[in-house]
């Protein structure tokens, strides 16, 4: 690798994982790893193997998938068990990475390991030795690094070089550093660990403070050459540092930092929205470089200059980052080879066999709203991409609902497995909570919605409504998404889509409905 090629280490799968109501099944795991790879991250930190036996399972899976294409990072904490955990899931991969981590800061000496400064340095290189029996290729965290007495952090750090470790990162555990503060740690580490040209630098910072991204770039301008974040800036709290707003930065100011990553740009707003409807966490319209907003000029006199030359406000092309705005594309009558084209033009690249029912989704939608834009037409593909094999699917309902009278939904669903239909009916609070207690009724679950969020995916009264939902059903949380330009359809099936999960996860006998 070249000095100044920055290695992007994604831990969306890792870090991103553990935000509350973020969880994803093993499938939904491996279909954001292709997407990862396609992006052209350098490295997946794909689980932490010993958390559980669905870590491991997806670690693995990935490793044995995607091995052979990138890097596959599995985390362990300094213990014989956790490294042999990691060993074993990541043996698939041709190239694979164990990630070590050990607490190095004074609360955390004190508090949460209760060792000493001696006992940490020595249990770090044992286990960065143990480590490199699995693999040449080892990462060493100090935890909470950026709350670390500098001395001891140079200590611990050219130990870990010198046992084997091929990559250090410095984390800031807990979003605490500032820039200029974090670019001192980083050239601190640079002038005082007499082995460092022997390994790579790395950063990972939380977002406490709101300063991720900034530390990232600090660290890199001191001389750091990895970056581990996550895509949409998912994470623990307030999160880590946002994978595409690094990656546009070091782009964007190219003039500045002078160095290069591998990734794709133009595929970063499809990846955003991948992970925004597996996770359910919804991208806000004024994020950086993926949010809807995010090239939208609407003040009279940007436009003018917008007219006389994009460059006048505009530091980044969209499509440099595959936005998709609300331009009006087609209607009616448009054809299915402008449809194609259109597709195409957006950066898809679909089967034919799905191709063809996204055209007759967008015959279908066209005939109930005039015009389509291309945010209509994402969503139509994202509806149809990626979709799990479910094994219920929503036949027809009805609603009463209205003042005065009590919210009453009939629902039929066809079970794919027994190639039948089962009706049912039930009350509720409103129309929506009436068709989501028939389904359950239907499936014999019973679930607590915890999230529900609708928005409307363009503009005007007869635009599609997305619908994300997350509900927990026997322990597990399992998120959903829909788009129809009836609400209440949009909820039914993105609550029906939850409920498959669950069904598929933990397949429960259906109890006779009605009774
Ligand atoms: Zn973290």
């Amino acid at each position: 690798m070249s000095a100044d090629t920055v290695t992007i280490f994604d831990t969306t799968l890792r870090d991103g994982e553990q935000s509350p109501g973020c969880s994803m099944t093993v499938a939904e795991k491996l279909t954001v790893a292709e997407a990862l790879v396609e992006l052209g991250v350098d490295v997946i930190e794909a689980g932490f193997p010993i958390a559980s036996p669905g870590d491991f399972d997806a670690v693995k899976a990935i490793a044995e998938k995607f091995g052979s294409r990138t890097v596959i990072c599995g985390l362990a904490r300094c213990r014989k068990e956790d490294i042999e955990r990691a060993g074993a899931a990541l043996a698939g991969a041709e190239r694979r990475r164990i990630h070590l981590f050990l607490a190095t800061s004074a609360i955390h000496r004190q508090f949460k390991l209760k060792m000493a400064k001696e006992e940490i340095v020595k249990a770090t290189i044992e286990h960065v030795k143990l480590a490199r029996q699995f693999t040449d290729n080892v990462e060493f965290s100090p935890e909470d690094a950026a709350r670390t007495e500098l001395d001891f952090l140079s200590e611990v750090v050219e130990q870990a070089i010198a046992a084997g470790a091929t990559t250090v990162n410095i984390p800031d555990t807990v979003g605490y550093a500032t820039p200029t503060h974090y670019y001192n740690v980083i050239s601190h580490l640079r002038n005082h660990v007499r082995n460092i040209d022997q390994a790579v630098i790395s950063t990972h910072c939380h977002n406490d403070l709101g300063l991720a991204v900034a530390n990232s770039l600090a660290a890199i301008e001191a001389g750091a050459r990895q970056v581990e974040c996550t895509i949409n800036g998912l994470g623990e709290r307030a999160g880590n540092a946002a994978l595409e707003e690094i990656v546009m930065a070091l782009r964007t100011r190219k003039d500045y930092y002078k160095v290069d990553t591998r990734i794709q740009t133009p595929k970063l707003c499809g990846v955003s929205r991948l992970v925004s409807s597996i996770t359910g966490m919804i991208v806000q319209r004024n994020k950086a470089i993926v949010g809807q907003n995010a090239f939208a000029h609407e003040a009279g006199i940007h436009q003018h200059g917008m007219l006389q030359d994009r460059s006048t406000y505009e530091i980044m092309r969209p499509e440099d980052v595959g936005y998709v705005g609300t331009s009006l594309v087609l209607g009616k009558h448009s054809g299915r080879h402008a449809f194609r084209t259109r597709v195409t033009e957006l950066g898809f690249n679909i089967d034919d066999a799905t191709f063809q029912k996204v055209f007759e989704d967008f015959i279908v939608l066209a005939d109930k709203k005039k015009d389509i834009y291309d945010a209509d037409i994402v969503a139509l593909i994202d509806n149809r991409v990626n979709v799990s094999a479910d094994r219920w699917h929503l036949v027809r309902f009805h609603i009463a609902a209205g003042t005065g009278t009590i919210p009453t939904a009939t629902v039929e669903l066809r079970d794919g497995d027994a190639e039948s239909t089962v009706c049912d009916a039930a009350i509720g609070d409103g129309p929506v909570d009436a068709v989501c207690k028939a389904m359950e009724r239907i499936l014999g679950i019973s679930a607590v919605l915890k999230d529900y969020q609708v928005r409307s995916v363009s503009g005007g009264k007869d635009a599609q409504g997305e619908v994300l939902v997350e509900l927990l059903t026997l322990g597990r949380r399992y998120h959903g998404k829909a788009v129809s330009t009836d609400i209440i359809e949009a909820s039914a099936q993105a609550y029906l889509k939850a409920l498959n999960k669950a069904v598929a996860d933990c397949p429960t006998e259906v109890t006779e409905p009605g009774v």
